[in-house]
């Protein structure tokens, strides 16, 4: 029986009005685009009929770029112009790249600007450009296998991508005329294609070792909503990792010392890939490698050998599976389901270990390598309007803290890790000196006590403030990160309405710190860590008291102290001084003790004389919160 529906302006979508939308997996290795067609998410064939292709490219000095497996094929004759593995440099800066395994197996332009670049025989070509030629080819089969023009994408980013990262992935999406519905992590998008919504509540594990990049995380189910409870892994560990094992040991074998060049290691990673693969179904993979003359070798490899070799890579990922449950505060008892999700996922010995540590079957019945793009379907299916009454709801975490620096070079934590997004947190600040007029605003991320040990995002400065009293300005900042992960911070001094602001696209590269480096280092540093705090702390308030008295001092010393009492109060303010150089928080602490001391009478004189009227305003609350680095402070 036809119906009539009605629904809002713009809600209307007859079958054929469907907006076109597709979920895109950008793997480090491989990538796919899927699309919902009549109800089910279904991973889009190319022209080849292959429904993932190589993330590579080629460069030749004329013509278009190659994207991938006829990219492929150019790896091993023409290496340097054949560029894969970029997604390891989304978002990174010129010292990660020099840092990185990719630094042997490419030439690179530092010069060009702050992002490094392939060079190639097309021209330099940064990991975005790259990306975005990955992306536009997926595109295109998209929009010949659907038969129109997409309204957008749903591009999903490792759990671990800092926004740096996830900034240069919208970047390559928009240089390939995609517009982005949406990033998703990973593991989120895993846990959509699986259905979890509309199973039971609970707890699961999203396991995904890919090519590149690994990634764990729990998300916990509730009422048809997903939210990711903790994420941890790895952004240098993956499939490529144990290509690099087996073509060592294939090496090895050989008793050859040295390959002649890149090409030859090139073909060696292939062999040793293909027979990682095939040890995934079968007992044993012969293997035959012909490099020249000198250089022919054949044999057998035995998957127990296999096992052996990779079993150490394997088990460095088990340190990040305990961190989920810690931070989360799970049992492994309390984890209902492990769901398998990568290529390397398909190595037997990783399920079966996986499956041992968290003491269940896990699972893998939909395809480890479609899973994620399926997922990113059906999110962007609905993002587009297509299913105006789902409720599918998705939240996501940030993976590391986002706080401000504060007096004494310590961070103020604003929106700790693993809060859910999108979130919007403010906190009040006040200014340190008498007459202040800017603040210095120093956006870092990270899980340590002092800045030195956190990364710095940004940095932008409040301008035109009102000069009062120190303490006697509220400045309230605001840190919002968006559903893409993407983080906004602005000021605002409320008194006058002076606001600034900053998009926070931050300085492009981590130190090679990987995420679970800095989470590993937070751990370990963490009682030191307290102790700096303590004596940063002791510090900044020191020199807030030295910094107030010389105030007072100036201003009408000479009226209310006699020259002997002046004096007094000088030497304590030079032995405070003198302890503030040294590291002994005690110290320091006794020294302000008896500053305010000796000065008490002087502060009392002052109140006496009608100063109060000065004091009105500032209540003690205000003299306790914050105090952010004064630009004059600073130079
Ligand atoms: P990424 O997300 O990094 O692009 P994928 O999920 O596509 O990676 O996984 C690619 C990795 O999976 C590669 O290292 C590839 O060799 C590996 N892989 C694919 N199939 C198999 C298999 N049958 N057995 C073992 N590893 C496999
Ligand atoms: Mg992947």
């Amino acid at each position: 029986m036809a119906l009539l529906q009605i629904s809002e302006p713009g809600q209307s979508q007859a079958p054929h009005q469907r907006r076109l939308a597709v979920g895109i997996d950008l793997g480090t290795t491989n990538s796919l685009v899927a699309s919902v067609i009549s109800g089910s998410a279904t991973v889009l064939k190319n022209e080849q009929h292959e429904w993932s292709i190589p993330s590579v490219v080629y460069y030749s000095a004329s013509g278009e770029p190659v994207v991938g497996s006829s990219a492929q094929e150019n790896a091993a004759s023409d290496p340097f112009n054949t560029i894969r593995s970029a997604k390891r440099l989304m978002g990174k800066g010129s010292d990660d790249v020099s840092n990185s395994w990719l630094a042997e197996h490419y030439e690179f332009d530092f010069d060009s600007g702050s992002i490094p670049a392939f060079k190639t025989a097309a021209g330099n070509r940064t990991a975005i450009e790259v990306s975005a030629n990955i992306l536009s080819t997926l595109r295109s089969t998209a929009e010949k296998t659907l038969g129109g023009e997409l309204v957008g994408a749903v591009i999903t980013v490792p759990a671990y991508f800092d926004d740096a990262q996830r900034q240069a992935t919208k970047d390559a999406a928009a240089l390939a005329g995609i517009h982005v519905l949406r990033l998703l992590n990973e593991p989120t998008a895993a846990a959509v294609a699986y259905g979890l919504d509309n199973g039971n509540d609970g707890v699961v594990a999203i396991y995904d070792l890919g090519g590149g990049t690994f990634d764990i995380s729990l998300l916990k189910m509730q009422r048809g909503v997903f939210e990711v409870l903790a994420t941890a892994g790895n952004t240098a560990l993956g499939g490529d990792d144990f290509d690099n094992a087996v073509a060592d040991w294939l090496m090895e074998q050989s008793g050859v010392s040295a390959l002649p060049d890149q090409g030859a290691r090139r073909q060696l990673l292939r062999l040793a890939r293909s027979l990682k693969e095939t040890l995934s179904s079968q007992q044993t993979a012969p293997y035959e490698l012909n490099l020249g003359e000198s250089l022919m070798f054949r044999g057998e490899i035995h998957v127990d050998t296999f096992n052996s070799i990779i079993e150490a890579l394997f088990k460095k990922t088990l340190p990040s599976c305990r961190q989920v449950l810690r931070d989360a505060g799970i049992a492994k008892s309390d984890v209902q389901a492990v769901v398998m999700v990568g290529g390397s996922t398909r190595v037997p010995l990783v399920r079966e270990r996986v499956g041992e540590f968290f003491e269940q079957t896990v699972l893998t019945d939909i395809d480890p390598d479609q899973v994620v793009a399926v997922g990113a379907a059906i999110q962007a299916d609905v993002l587009a309007g297509n299913k105006p009454d789902s409720d599918l709801l998705l939240l996501d975490v940030i993976p590391l803290s986002l706080g401000l620096e504060t007096m004494g070079g310590l961070v103020e934590k604003i929106v700790p890790r693993n809060t859910t997004i999108p979130i919007a947190r403010a906190q009040e600040f006040t200014t340190y000196k008498d007459g202040q007029t800017a603040m210095a605003l120093h956006v870092v991320q990270g899980e340590r006590e002092l800045v030195a040990d956190c990364r710095s995002l940004a940095r932008f400065e409040l301008r035109d403030i009102p000069a009062r009293t120190a303490g006697a300005c509220r400045i309230q900042v605001l840190f919002q990160v968006d559903a893409d992960g993407l983080l906004t911070v602005s000021a605002l001094e409320k008194e006058s309405g002076v606001v600034a602001s900053i998009d926070v696209k931050p300085s492009y590269g981590l130190s090679d710190g990987e995420i679970e480096e800095m989470l590993r280092a937070s751990m370990e540093h963490a009682s030191e860590d307290v102790q700096k705090r303590a004596l940063a702390e002791q510090k900044v308030e020191g020199s807030r008291v030295v910094e107030a008295i010389a105030s007072a001092l100036d201003a009408d010393g000479d009226q209310h102290l006699s020259s002997e009492e002046r004096s007094e109060i000088d030497a304590l303010v030079a032995s405070l001084k003198q302890s503030l150089e040294g590291d002994v928080s005690d110290n320091i602490k006794l020294a302000v003790e008896k500053l305010e001391a000796g000065s008490s009478v002087f502060v009392e004189r002052r109140m006496n004389a009608s100063v109060k009227e000065l004091m009105a305003g500032q209540e003690l609350s205000e003299l306790e919160r914050k105090l952010v680095t004064d630009t004059n402070v600073e130079d």
